[in-house]
């Protein structure tokens, strides 16, 4: 928890945080006021500064700014770009591509399991990695969701050359921070840079930081966790290793019941960190040195740096204490040592900014069909556990969790609209969904399925010089389709 010690935290303080409140999940509204309202506030109160109102030098100026440079956010920068736009692309990293380059989340979901149903620059993407070597098609395909595994490094330069390709002002190292915001509308987006503050200004704003900062900080409505009690679903540090011994075949596969009850046997007693049973249990069986796990559990507040910070601080050292065990009894480990850890803890879900849409778990498993579809969908209603225990509902893979094979559902460009600021869209995983719903639209290419829907959009309101809720949904979709989108079942509105 964010509490500071001797300071009572009031319900704006949660809200703020992100934190939940008992039994309830948090609906915010915003994060203290956009920078265009500095200037109203009264003066500081008990615990605050005042931060004097100041002239802020434009560093760049595009059509369209998109902040966060995830596999949504560059979707939407490309998609905007090569209709002519003038994109900017901020990322807070060193490189794009968000959990999947540097959270190294690496497995694309594109089919209902009878047929690939996610096309447009998600295929195009595929074809430019498959043609470097750099993804393969799943043993199932298509027979099962999980249609492609790719190497993230690979990843990382399919999208820095589409951006490049499209033109599109890429500011890597530039955390997007406060908007000001100018009669109701996003007029800039600040940046801390090297030499001081300066503003990214634009005419409509795109918030694909994942986390939905940019809108919240407009003011923006959001929800925050489950409605049971506030909690975000878990994370996870992927990892690989190195040093593991090909050769150790059955003797590796006998002794790795014995060890898992082991390790249980020591977690129940408070000797041994918290794991994912169903998967550790695959990767001891099964993981080479190429592998990339995706197994270690965390918990908590992706809101507050202090506390993520601490967090993949503590999955680390779970690492080494699994590892410690593993040499020692797991035939074949004696020699595994770390290879790599994820470059950031793997966050699966924080706010969901409330859009003019908000896509819900009967939609998602009604495979509901939307006159403002922008794409489709597939994947099931997937939670880790928010507590951190590891477990998730896609191990169980009830029938009630999924879509009947050969179906799913539409993403309705509403889901990416805001109400309140008509020059900001959302996309990615902080776009509008239920905490259930969320499970499922979260995966990758659902969120380029937005992005390419949004910056299309975007584009075509500049070039009409419409708000983005104006745009003709019809003519929207068939440029969609025009570029490779898979669109179908759309009814008439
Ligand atoms: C461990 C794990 C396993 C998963 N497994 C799968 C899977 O198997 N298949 C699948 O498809 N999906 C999976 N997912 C989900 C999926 O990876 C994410 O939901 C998806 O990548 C979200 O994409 P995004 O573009 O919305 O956000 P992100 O990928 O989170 O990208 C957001 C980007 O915005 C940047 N950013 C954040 N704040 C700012 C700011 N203020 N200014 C500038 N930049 C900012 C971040 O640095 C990041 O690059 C998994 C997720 C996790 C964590």
């Amino acid at each position: 928890m964010n509490t500071r010690p001797g300071k009572k935290s009031t319900r704006r303080d949660f809200i703020e945080s992100g934190l939940s409140l008992a039994g309830a999940s948090i609906i915010g509204q915003g994060c203290g006021r956009p920078a265009g309202l500095v200037g109203r506030q009264d003066g500081p109160g008990p615990g605050q500064l005042a931060v004097p109102a100041s002239k802020v030098e434009i560093l760049a100026e595009a059509d369209l700014v998109v902040c966060g440079g995830g596999c949504s956010g560059v979707t939407a920068a490309v998609a905007a770009a090569r209709r002519g736009m003038r994109v900017i692309l901020i990322e807070r990293w060193p490189t794009v591509g968000g959990m999947a380059t540097n959270a190294l989340v690496h497995c694309w979901h594109r089919s209902d399991r009878e047929k690939l149903v996610i096309y447009g620059l998600v295929e195009e993407y595929a074809q430019r990695a498959e043609k470097e070597g750099w993804i393969v098609k799943d043993p199932g395909y298509p027979r099962v969701h999980e249609t492609n595994w790719f190497d993230p490094e690979g990843m990382r330069i399919v999208w820095q050359r589409v951006l490049k390709e499209a033109g599109v002002r890429v500011f890597g190292y530039t955390a997007a921070g406060e908007p000001v915001v100018e009669d109701g509308r996003i007029r800039a987006v600040l940046v801390e840079t090297k030499r001081g503050r300066r503003a990214i200004a634009g005419k409509i704003f795109v918030d694909a930081t994942g986390d939905g900062d940019l809108a919240a900080k407009t003011g923006a409505a959001f929800d925050f966790g489950r409605p049971a009690d506030g909690l975000v679903q878990g994370m996870t540090l992927i990892f690989q290793l190195r040093g593991i011994d090909p050769s150790a075949g059955e003797r590796r596969h006998k002794a790795v019941a014995g060890v898992m009850d082991r390790m249980r046997k020591m977690r129940d007693q408070g000797r041994f960190p918290q794991f994912n049973e169903g998967t550790m249990e695959h990767y001891l069986n099964w993981a080479d040195n190429e592998s990339l796990w995706n197994m270690l559990p965390e918990a908590g507040n992706p809101l507050d740096e202090e506390e993520l910070t601490r967090l993949t601080t503590e999955a680390r050292e779970k690492l080494v204490a699994y590892l410690a065990v593993w040499r020692k009894e797991v035939p074949g480990f004696e020699q595994a040592a770390i290879r790599q850890t994820a470059f950031a803890l793997g966050v699966r879900e924080s706010r969901r900014i409330r859009g003019r849409k908000t896509l819900t778990r009967e939609m998602v498993l009604g495979a509901a069909k939307q006159s403002d579809a922008i794409g489709h969908g597939v994947w099931m209603i997937d939670i880790h556990d928010p507590k951190g225990t590891g477990y998730t509902t896609y191990l169980d893979r009830a029938g009630r969790k999924m879509l009947k094979a050969g179906t799913s559902y539409h993403i309705p460009l509403g889901m990416c609209l805001n109400s309140r600021v008509p020059n900001l869209a959302v996309v990615g995983r902080c776009a509008s969904s239920t905490h259930e719903a969320h499970s499922s639209v979260r995966v990758q290419t659902h969120c380029m399925v937005m992005g390419q829907g949004i910056g299309t959009a975007a584009a075509m309101a500049l070039s009409a010089g419409q708000d983005l809720a104006r745009v003709d949904v019809p003519a929207l979709q068939k440029a969609l389709r025009a570029d490779g989108v898979y669109l179908e079942d759309v009814p008439v509105a």
